[in-house]
């Protein structure tokens, strides 16, 4: 399951971050592309986080929407569709990410 890797994922950054202490919260930064399903995404962490030595760490969610820089038509738009990163101006595929890609722990809260 992809929500399942991802969340070994998190847990592999936050285990040598935590050593020895008690993590509260994670913070973890969702770009729209990843197309990650945020209950999901908790639902495995919660499975997940016994095994992993912190029982009742929180996963907070900053989600980021998608982005684009249109090369043929110069404008930057924000992309809504999931499924396509075509530039919601002129259709071209010819396109940057500049966000939406992110999947980041961005900080922790341990005591
Ligand atoms: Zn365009």
């Amino acid at each position: 399951m992809h929500e399942l890797s991802l969340c070994q994922a998190i847990a592999g950054v936050v285990r040598p971050h935590a050593v020895g202490r008690h993590v509260d919260i994670v913070r973890v930064k969702v770009g729209a592309l990843r197309q990650v399903v945020p209950e999901s995404l908790e639902f495995c962490w919660s499975l997940l986080r016994e095994h992993e030595g912190m029982p009742d760490a929180e996963l907070e969610l900053e989600l980021v929407a998608a982005e684009v820089k249109c090369r043929s038509c110069g404008h930057h738009c924000e992309i809504t569709s999931k499924w396509s990163v075509l530039c919601p101006l002129c259709d071209s595929a010819d396109v940057e990410i500049v966000h939406g890609k992110e999947f980041q722990v961005t900080s922790l809260e341990v005591t």
